[in-house]
């Protein structure tokens, strides 16, 4: 056999790749077998997870996975088409009322993803003459939305309010103009002034667009997330996930009459995506059902965000200020970040280090992730494991 000798495009992959490898954000998938859940085995080994979005708990609540398989077995396996064609079962139809209810919204459209969502909703409800304005940390989908949709994107300094308040002002002669937000920002667990947002947009005529995948089913009395949490009224287009606090996968995009309609018409990763197995609905009808019968839950999880707080702050260690499951330890640079998550990894806690470009330059951190699923022992074990690391001098033993 004669060996190819590599095509123009692997040499150029391979350069890059080695230059990923030498800058220490060279990325590696973990090998999980069996259940998603805090007791998790990975490559192999048994340890606890701190590193998912699965804050209620309920990716491995057998309720879901029952509702799922009995669906199935009603429904098969894949929808077959896209919606406008005959991909639209009636477990997506129950799904988007029943998210409508919880909600108290007019109407609901399922997506495929969050981020399918948020370019579908983007890139139909702006162009070329519009402009969006968003902050800096903003979701990767939400940006790319923003570019995929041709309009004029302004980044703001992160939760800077007189900088959105600027940038409104100086966009007065733009056509559409939108105000965009992560509401929980995903890597860092700060929220993001909703309220003061919505009041900017009203003024300018703006459309806001919040993102809440990490708020639904964590923020909020009921959990009915970010705009519960503000006792606010809805933004003009609420997007949230199916796939984090639901444990199931898929998003929604909620709003009026009008905007569902409008993106039935227009939203292109909706319409030319096929629709989502219908098994995965019912599974996100059995989540919607336990969360809004089932408040215990977030109760649990908001004592374990509490219990991990004052035990970090108990032993020095310097959590970013978050009152969300996102509890983010700034280390700096990749090679530190990624050497403290293999510390703990030894030690039996699953923590993944977020480096550039997922987070900006200099910021690499460990992104732990707090579930109501979490035992007290196990918190206390993972604040245990980080105050050894962090105290060993200059961390040679773990950084
Ligand atoms: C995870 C996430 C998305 C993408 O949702 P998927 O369903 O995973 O595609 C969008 N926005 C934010 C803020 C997210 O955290």
């Amino acid at each position: 056999m004669r060996l190819a000798s590599p095509s123009a495009l692997d040499r150029r992959l391979m350069l890059e790749l080695e230059r990923l490898q030498a800058q220490d954000l060279y990325r590696r998938r973990r090998r999980v077998d069996g259940a998603h859940g805090v007791a998790i085995t990975v490559d192999g080994r048994a340890c606890v997870n701190f590193c998912s979005n699965d804050y209620l708990g309920l990716a491995a609540d057998p309720r879901l996975s029952e509702a799922m398989s009995s669906a199935s077995k009603r429904t098969g396996t894949g929808s077959g088409a896209a919606a406008l064609v005959s991909g639209y079962n009636s477990e997506h139809a129950k799904l988007e009322e029943e998210l409508a209810d919880f909600l108290g919204c007019p109407r609901v459209l399922l997506f495929s993803s969050g981020w399918a969502a948020n370019l579908g909703v983007l890139r139909a409800l702006f162009r070329k003459q519009d402009r969006l304005i968003g902050d800096e940390l903003n979701h990767a989908s939400l940006i790319d939305g923003a570019r995929l949709s041709g309009a004029a994107y302004t980044r703001v300094a992160h939760a800077d309010i007189p900088a959105f308040q600027t940038a409104l002002a100086a966009s007065d002669g733009d056509e559409n103009l939108g105000v965009v937000s992560d509401s929980v920002f995903s890597m860092d667990g700060d929220l993001a002034d909703l309220p003061a947002l919505a009041a900017l947009s009203r003024r300018h005529g703006a459309t806001l667009i919040v993102d809440d995948a990490h708020g639904f089913g964590v923020l909020g009395k009921q959990g009915r997330g970010a705009i519960e949490h503000f006792l606010m009224a809805a933004p003009d287009v609420y997007v949230a996930t199916l796939g984090k606090s639901l444990g199931a996968s898929g998003a929604f995009v909620a709003g009026s009459e009008a905007l569902i309609e409008y993106l039935v018409q227009r939203a292109r990763t909706w319409v030319f995506s096929t629709s989502p197995p219908p098994a995965i609905a019912a599974a996100a009808r059995a989540a919607v059902k336990i969360m809004g019968n089932e408040p215990e839950h977030r109760q649990r999880l908001l004592a374990n965000i509490a219990r991990f707080r004052s035990g970090a702050a108990q032993l020095g260690i310097p959590l970013s200020p978050s009152m969300t499951p996102i509890q983010p330890l700034l280390l700096g640079e990749a090679a530190k970040a990624m050497a403290l998550s293999r510390n703990l990894f030894d030690r039996g806690y699953w923590v993944a280090a977020i480096r550039p470009p997922t987070v900006p330059a200099s910021t690499s951190r460990l992104r732990i992730t707090l579930s109501a699923a979490h035992s007290p022992a196990q918190i206390d074990g993972l604040l245990g494991a980080l105050g050894e690391c962090l105290a060993s001098p200059v961390s040679a033993d773990c950084v």
